[in-house]
């Protein structure tokens, strides 16, 4: 029988702005004790800005922006958008007025980046392990541009262009203001947080400290298989585990975890994957729904 109290807590998220797919969930959210928290868009605003772009190889910077920008209109992702938006704005004084060139061919590669054909060529904008898998090999200055520009606290993708590397741009996100403070609630709740995300160490090492993770719990550089195993390891060590997150790349992983929480502006698969969606995009929420939980609970039994 479905206890009442728990259907009661069904409303209740709703009234805090927090969807829960059936009642079964918030009886799972009682004994979680660590969460994954994905980085981008997640504990940062997602809503990066392009801060830089080198060129190499005889391109300039704006042929860089633009050729990248044509092929990243396509894609959803947090440095697609920051991409094309500067592409468009970088030729906002060109004959044609901001509009990027069309793409052939795009394929979109989640945690690694996107390819496709612009004017005839084949542009590639990811990181490093995006471009070995094509094939495509930076000599060792530009992976020094690269490590210069991570090491700064930037997320930067390279670009290439018919199997050269052409540039690398490089990005800046900002932390949600609510974020650390939703942190300190859930380690108050018993909570162990860790950081997970596909992007840099440096990046990541540097969110954490801003709102409180501890250096030892910062997983940077996984792939979207990773986060799955990030989650299925930590339950065969014992740990009952959920596990916030937005993107296509959290999908796999918020299926897995024992309750997986998916931000209001997630991508569709993150909240069709999800036990929990936050309505809002605040991480306080979730810590929320944590609480409301535990007290519906509590009033049951
Ligand atoms: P996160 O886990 O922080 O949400 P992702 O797994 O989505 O990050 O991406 C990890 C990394 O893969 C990004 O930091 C970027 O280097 C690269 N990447 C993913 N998608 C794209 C894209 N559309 N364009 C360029 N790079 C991308
Ligand atoms: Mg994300």
């Amino acid at each position: 029988a479905t206890p009442v109290g728990l259907l009661t807590g069904t409303g209740r998220g709703a009234q805090l702005g927090i969807l829960i797919k059936g009642p079964q969930v918030l009886e799972d959210t009682r004994t979680v004790d660590t969460i994954l928290l994905d980085k981008t868009g997640t504990v940062t605003t997602g809503v990066l800005a392009v801060d830089a772009t080198e060129a190499f190889a005889g391109f300039s910077g704006t042929q860089v922006l633009r050729l990248a920008g044509a092929v990243e209109a396509a894609s959803e992702h947090p440095v697609a958008r920051a991409v094309a938006a500067a592409a468009a704005h970088e030729g906002l004084h060109t004959p044609d007025a901001g509009r990027l060139p069309g793409v052939e061919g795009f394929h979109s590669a989640p945690g690694g980046g996107v390819s496709g054909t612009v004017d005839g060529q084949t542009v590639l904008v990811g990181r490093s392990g995006w471009l070995a898998h094509n094939d495509v090999i930076p000599s060792p200055q530009q992976q020094q541009a690269l490590a210069t520009a991570e090491a700064s606290g930037s997320t930067a993708v390279w670009v290439a262009v018919d199997g050269v590397p052409a540039g690398i741009i490089s990005l800046r996100d900002t932390v949600k203001e609510g974020s650390a403070a939703a942190v300190a609630r859930l380690k108050d709740l018993g909570l162990r947080p860790i950081l997970l995300t596909g992007d840099n160490a440096a990046v990541a090492a540097h969110v954490a400290d801003a709102v409180g993770i501890a250096p030892a719990d910062v997983y940077a550089g996984v792939l979207p298989e990773g986060k799955v195993e990030a989650v299925r390891k930590l339950q065969a060590g014992g740990a009952t585990v959920a596990m916030a997150g937005d993107g296509v790349n959290d999908a796999a992983a918020l299926a897995q975890a024992d309750l997986g929480i998916a931000m209001g502006s997630g991508t569709d698969v993150a909240i069709e994957a999800a036990d929990l969606t936050m309505m809002g995009n605040d991480l306080a929420q979730v810590a929320q729904a944590i609480e409301l939980s535990r007290r519906t609970l509590a009033t049951i039994r």
